[in-house]
């Protein structure tokens, strides 16, 4: 069974983007994933085919229409869909890699991908979308957002990833940040490997890259740590 993302856009044409290319590419290619990207303003009626007007209150910019939005929606995805409907944006719960490995375990989703100063608060609350944001910075658009995390999820579909075990030990994953990487030259610019790499000790080799993840996410991001004694007292 394929993971099947529906993206509801007013730009179809930025997907698959870079998904196109490279892991993602050949997952797509392999059906394992199917994106499919719908134009909201084929849902709106009417001669000029608004999808957007003006915000009630006043204020800058526009906002999109909640029938239209809706009509899309629903003509995407019908009442009885399995799917989750995320709506990106910035002010939603970030997103985590834990998501990202619980959407990889569902069917699909269906993305809606703001634009302007963004939706119209009824069809959010109507159509039960999830606001999803992917970091504390404000996007033009939904759509980068949305490739965002497709290409986190689809990375982690059974059989996307050749080494299943380079998933698992990888930032996040552990609750940790990873350690850094060496490869050759064994020496460049008078910097070499560290020793402990070139041991052959499979066992020291194991804890310096825990000491190392441990003191990676101390220094850069404390807040992975707190509430986890466990690592703390290590
Ligand atoms: N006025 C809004 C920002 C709108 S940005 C606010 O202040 O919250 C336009 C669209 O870009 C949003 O509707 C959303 O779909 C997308 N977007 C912007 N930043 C994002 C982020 N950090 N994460 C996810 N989506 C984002």
């Amino acid at each position: 069974m394929s993971f099947r993302a529906t993206v509801l856009t007013l730009y179809p044409e930025m997907f698959p983007g870079h998904l196109g290319h490279s892991l993602a590419g050949r997952a797509l290619e392999r059906g394992d994933a199917l994106i499919e990207p719908v134009n909201i303003r084929d849902h709106a009626t009417g001669k000029h085919r608004n999808v957007d007007d003006t915000p009630a209150g006043g204020g800058a910019g526009m906002v999109l229409r909640p029938d239209v939005l809706a009509t899309a929606i629903d003509a995407v995805s019908p009442e009885g869909d399995p799917r989750p409907r995320l709506l990106m944006s910035p002010r939603g719960r970030p997103l985590t890699q834990a998501r990202v490995r619980e959407l990889a375990e569902g069917p699909g989703v269906v993305i809606v991908c703001g634009r302007f100063e963004g939706v119209d608060q009824r069809v959010i609350e109507a159509r039960n979308l999830e606001e999803v944001s992917i970091g504390d910075y404000v996007l033009s658009g939904g759509e980068p957002a949305a490739l965002t995390l497709l290409d986190a999820v689809i990375r982690v579909l059974p059989g996307v990833m050749g080494n299943a075990e380079s998933g698992t030990q990888e930032s996040f994953e552990t609750g940790l940040l990873e350690h850094p990487h060496y490869t050759r030259p064994a020496e460049w610019e008078g910097r070499a490997i560290p020793e402990v790499l070139t041991s052959g000790n499979h066992k020291a080799i194991e804890d310096w890259r825990q000491a190392q993840s441990l003191k990676l996410t101390r220094d850069r991001r404390p807040d992975l740590l707190a509430g986890n004694d466990d690592q703390l007292a290590k």
